[in-house]
C-alpha cells in the first residue's frame, strides 16, 4: 500500500484540481447559475456533511464542532433541509439521486427524529428511490438500537465504521475510547437490519502504534469480516489543527516504523482475501468495489474510492464540497455563516474553481491513475472531447520517471509498475500544472 508519509508531499487526488487551489472568485450566485444548467437527464450523488460530534478526537482532521446540546443539530437539520430545497429550485426539477453519502462530523449524533425529518426532507426535494445507494459513516459510540431503526427505516445499504486501532493506549492517546466489542455489536445491529454492505476505516501512523497492535486490531477487524477495509495514514498537522497537539510529537511512529505498519497492514489483509483498491481501500472480490477495480469502473472523490458514477456531488452542510460539470464549489466551513446564508434564502458558497478544458483532461487522467495504476492518455481526451496535446508537457517527467524504472510508456499510455504503485500520486503528479514537486528524491520509495 501506500506509505503515507513518503508520498505526503504529493495531493491525494480526490479532486482535480486540488481544494487547496479554491478561491473566493466562485460565489453562490455562480454555484446557482451552474445547478440552473445541469444536464435534464443525469443523476447526481448528495453529500451531507453533518458539522458535530460530541467529543474529540486528537487526530481528527475533519470540519465538526463538540456539540452536546441537542438543539443546533436539529437546527443544523432544519437548515440542510432549507439547503436542499433551494438546490432543486435551482436545478429546476428533482433530480434523481444515485449516491447519497452522509459524513462528517458524525452523522450517528442525529436523534431518530432528526433522521427522520432530514431524510422525509430529502425525499422531497430529490427522487431517492430503492436503487439509491445510501452510506452513512458511523462512529459505534454514538449508535444505539433506536437510531439503528431509524437509518434502516431511512434506507441506508451501506455503512462505514469508523475503527481506526483497537489498542488500549493508543484509543487513550487520540481520546477515542471503543473496544471490538461496540464495534462488534455496531456490525450485528446492521446486518440483523439488512444493512450487509460494511466498511471498516482503520488508520495507521497514530501515537504509540506499533505493527504488532495493528495486526492484533486487524486480527479483530478481519473477524468481523467486513466487506470492505479502508487504512488511511494519521496526518499530524498541529500548525492547522491545533488540537492535535495534545497528542506528543514523541508518540509518533517514524517515517521507517510508519511504512512498516502500512506493508504488514497491506499484507494482512490481503492475505485474508481481499482485493487491494487504489491507496488506501481493500475489497472482498465480488464486492462491487473490486469489481468497479477490475473492470475500470472505478471513480475516486472526496468520500475517496467510490462506485458512484455519477459525475455530479451536491454538497450541503458546512464545509461541504460539490462537484458539477463546470467546477468545483464548497460551502463555508463557518457554521453560523452557513446558517445565515441559508436562512436567507441563498447559497452558502465560499469559494471554488470553475474547470479550463486542460483541467478537465487532467483531471480525467489523474482519476484513471489513481484508480487504475495507469492510463490511455488518448483514449481519455477522445472521451472528454479534448486534445491529449494540452498535457503535452507532463511527458518529460514521465520519461524521467520511466528511466528510474518506476512506469512503463508505450505511445501515450502509461503503467506504474507494480512494485512502484505505492508513488502514484507522484507519477500523477506529472499531469497536474499547478503542482511544484519537491526537490529531487523527496518522494522516492524507500
Ligand atoms: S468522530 Fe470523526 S469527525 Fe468526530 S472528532 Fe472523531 S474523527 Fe473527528
Amino acid at each position: 500500500m501506500a506509505d503515507t508519509h513518503l508520498t505526503a508531499r504529493y495531493p491525494r487526488y480526490t479532486s482535480f484540481p486540488t481544494a487547496s487551489h479554491f478561491h473566493g472568485g466562485i460565489d453562490g450566485e455562480a454555484y446557482a447559475d451552474w445547478l440552473y444548467r445541469l444536464p435534464a437527464d443525469r443523476d447526481v450523488s448528495l453529500y451531507i456533511h453533518v458539522p458535530y460530534c460530541d467529543s474529540l478526537c486528537w487526530f481528527c482532521g475533519c470540519h465538526m464542532k463538540v456539540m452536546n446540546r441537542p438543539g443546533p443539530i436539529s437546527r443544523f437539520v432544519t437548515a440542510a433541509t432549507t439547503e436542499a430545497s433551494l438546490v432543486a429550485e435551482a436545478i429546476g426539477r428533482h433530480a434523481r439521486v444515485s449516491h447519497l453519502h452522509f459524513g462528517g462530523g458524525s452523522p450517528t449524533i442525529l436523534t431518530p427524529q432528526d433522521i427522520a425529518h432530514l431524510m422525509g426532507s430529502l425525499r422531497k426535494s430529490f427522487v431517492i428511490d430503492d436503487q439509491t445507494e445510501i452510506a452513512v459513516e458511523i462512529d459505534p459510540r454514538d449508535l444505539d438500537e433506536a437510531k439503528l431503526d431509524a437509518w434502516a427505516a431511512a434506507g441506508m445499504t451501506r455503512a462505514s465504521i469508523g475503527c481506526q486501532d483497537l489498542d488500549p493506549e493508543v484509543q487513550r492517546a487520540i481520546n477515542r475510547i471503543q473496544p471490538l466489542s461496540l464495534i462488534t455489536r455496531a456490525v450485528e445491529g446492521l446486518r440483523r437490519r439488512g444493512i450487509t454492505s460494511i466498511n471498516i476505516d482503520l488508520v495507521h501512523g497514530l501515537p504509540y502504534q506499533t505493527v504488532e497492535g495493528l495486526e492484533r486490531t486487524l486480527d479483530g477487524i478481519l473477524g468481523l469480516s467486513p466487506d470492505r477495509i479502508a487504512i488511511f495514514g494519521y496526518a499530524h498537522v498541529p500548525q492547522l489543527k491545533p488540537h492535535q497537539r495534545l497528542i506528543p510529537t514523541e508518540s509518533l511512529p517514524g517515517p521507517a516504523e510508519r511504512h512498516a505498519q502500512a506493508s504488514a497492514a497491506f499484507d494482512r489483509i490481503v492475505a485474508a482475501g481481499y482485493e487491494a483498491i487504489g491507496l488506501d481501500h481493500f475489497a472482498k472480490p465480488g464486492d462491487a468495489l473490486a469489481v468497479a477495480a477490475a473492470t475500470g469502473r472505478l471513480h475516486r472523490n472526496f468520500q475517496g474510492y467510490t462506485t458512484d458514477d455519477a459525475g455530479i456531488m451536491i454538497g450541503l452542510g458546512p464545509s461541504a464540497i460539490g462537484e458539477l460539470p463546470q467546477g468545483y464549489v464548497q460551502n463555508t466551513p463557518d457554521i453560523n455563516a452557513w446558517h445565515k446564508a441559508i436562512g436567507q434564502g441563498v447559497f452558502a458558497t465560499a469559494r471554488g474553481i470553475a474547470l479550463s478544458p486542460s483541467d478537465r483532461l487532467r483531471r480525467a487522467v489523474i482519476e484513471r491513475l489513481m484508480c487504475d495504476y495507469r492510463v490511455d492518455v488518448d483514449h481519455v481526451a477522445e472521451t472528454v472531447g479534448l486534445s491529449a496535446s494540452l498535457v503535452n508537457e507532463a511527458w518529460p517527467r514521465l520519461d524521467a520517471f520511466a528511466a528510474d524504472g518506476l512506469i512503463e510508456i508505450v505511445g501515450h499510455r502509461v503503467s506504474i509498475l507494480p512494485e512502484a504503485r505505492a508513488l502514484v500520486q507522484m507519477v500523477a503528479s506529472a499531469f497536474d500544472n499547478r503542482f511544484t514537486a519537491p526537490e529531487p528524491m523527496a518522494g522516492r520509495a524507500a
